[in-house]
């Protein structure tokens, strides 16, 4: 966030609770400072979860004033939400059995630790400029696509663009990997940031 210059957070979009996703949370204290109370977006579960791992960010009785505060929006499947001028839409996606979000936000989409989609989240993910979805190594893993199922899954979903995310470090170097994928697919990396309309 400092290298990258963010001065301010509209939200926070949660897709599931794994620390991997959550752990950072603390860190909006200098965004609280200046702007107030953060609007979170999650599911009812995420939202328990986030509660019980920051129970002092939800507290509402004697909360010690340099906590960092958040406004609490649940989010549903199939019930798009606004966010200032952007509407999102929630896709539902199965991380081995834990149920995640994705979001697409106009022509983008963001979908992190799919192994499985159904067809009805699938329709929600047409016309895309950009896709971003994990891809973790080659080898198979039971909870993450692995390069060849989210090359299959680019290539069914046809964005104009894809970029892969939470990648492993046995997916291999950056220049190696890239030189091996389709040309509209390239591998996504710290600072990269995407316009979104
Ligand atoms: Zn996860
Ligand atoms: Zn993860």
């Amino acid at each position: 966030m400092l290298t990258n210059d963010v001065d301010h957070l509209d939200a926070i979009l949660f897709t599931h609770e794994h620390s991997d996703h959550t752990a950072g949370l603390d860190d909006i204290r200098p965004f609280f400072f200046r702007q107030g109370d953060i609007p979170i977006y999650a599911h009812k579960r995420v939202v328990c979860e986030l509660e019980k791992r920051f129970s002092y960010i939800f507290e509402s009785v004697n909360k010690y004033p340099g906590a960092p505060g958040v406004f609490v929006n649940e989010v549903n499947n199939d019930q798009t939400f606004q966010l200032g001028a952007l509407e999102v839409i929630p896709i539902n996606v199965y991380h081995a059995k834990l149920q995640v979000f994705g979001y697409r936000i106009g022509n983008f989409a963001y979908l992190t630790d799919v192994k499985t989609i159904d067809e009805h989240e699938r329709e929600k993910l047409k016309d895309l400029d950009v896709l971003v979805v994990n891809a973790l190594r080659e080898e198979p893993h039971y909870s993450h696509f692995n390069l060849e199922e989210a090359l299959e899954f680019v290539k069914e979903i046809n964005p104009k663009h894809a970029y892969f995310t939470h990648i492993s470090h046995l997916l291999g170097f950056h220049e190696e990997v890239e030189k091996h994928l389709p040309e509209n697919v390239h591998l996504a990396y710290d600072g990269l940031s995407l316009e979104v309309n």
